[in-house]
Formats: structure tokens, C-alpha cells, sequence
């Protein structure tokens, strides 16, 4: 079956940056799954996959704009130690904080000096040229509950019961 809108995707990855360094694989792991065209993984790969099928490997190369985005730097801010309700945070913690506009962001800590917290609400991978081996392990039709979710339930999906 080939990759097409709506349908879900089980594939196997590894995911390198420019210097050749893995940053994430599912080798020796599940596969990821995903619901195609909904968003569910970064445009770059999702582009990349339309209309391969199951058994077809491919190389992807994935421009910042195309995956998790520029860096923002206006996105690193101090903030008061006390914010963090007495957590003892320490450098590479990662915190979930509400934005003035509503919606939840994951800030990282990035250095602590006195009693000013540095934080990077970048995603980590923004600015990166990101180097995808990607090999296509299943293609199916979606469940209508599935559609209805936009992700994909059961093996390398979500796996929830609260809605
Ligand atoms: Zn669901």
C-alpha cells in the first residue's frame, strides 16, 4: 500500500545531524507510527514520504524550516530561580511553562548563575540540519477513531484510554 493521506505509517529511522552524530534511531526498537498528513512528524519527512511504500528506503535531508525551525534566540530567558517552586533544578531539565498566549512550551535549563535560571524554549533540535535513513516497515488505512484522533493507537502509537 502506498503512502498517501490518512493513512497510517510504521517506519523504521535514524536520524543523524550534519556532523554525522545520531541523534535519535528506532533500531532495536519499535517502529514509529504515525497518521500521514496530519502533522503528526516534521513537514521535511512527511513530504519526503508521500507516495513510497512498505520495503522502500530513503535518505531524507531536512532544512531547519522544514523540521523543528529556526532558532528563535528571543526564546532564551532569565528567570527568577523562585519560579520553579523550590524544584532543584539543575542544567538540562526540562520544564513544561504556559506562554502569555495560552498554549504549553518545553523549556530546557541551560545555566544557573546566582539565583537567575537561563532557559531555551527552542525546541532542541531547532536550527539543525536534520539527516533522516528512513526504511517504510508497514502502510494501512486508519481506523475511523484514529481519524477522529489524528494519531495513531496501538504498536509505536499512542496508547491511552482517556478519550
Ligand atoms: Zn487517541
Amino acid at each position: 500500500m502506498q503512502i498517501a493521506q490518512d493513512r497510517v505509517v510504521l517506519i523504521h529511522y535514524t536520524l543523524r545531524n550534519d556532523a554525522g552524530d545520531v541523534l535519535d534511531s528506532s533500531s532495536g526498537g519499535d517502529a514509529l507510527a504515525y497518521l500521514h498528513g496530519q502533522g503528526n512528524i516534521i513537514p521535511g519527512l512527511e513530504k519526503a514520504l508521500e507516495g513510497k511504500q512498505t520495503g522502500d528506503k530513503l535518505s531524507v535531508k531536512v532544512e531547519p524550516a522544514e523540521g523543528y525551525g529556526e532558532r528563535d534566540a528571543k526564546l532564551v530567558q532569565q528567570v527568577p530561580r523562585r519560579q520553579f517552586g523550590g524544584a532543584n533544578v539543575q542544567p538540562g531539565m526540562q520544564f513544561h511553562v504556559q506562554t502569555s498566549q495560552g498554549h504549553t512550551r518545553v523549556v530546557t535549563v541551560k545555566r544557573i548563575v546566582g539565583d537567575m535560571v537561563t532557559v531555551d524554549g527552542n525546541h532542541p533540535l531547532a536550527g539543525e540540519i536534520l539527516n533522516f535513513d528512513v526504511e517504510v516497515a508497514d502502510v494501512r488505512d486508519a481506523t475511523a477513531e484514529e481519524l477522529e484522533h489524528g494519531h495513531v493507537h496501538g504498536p509505536g502509537g499512542h496508547h491511552h484510554h482517556d478519550h
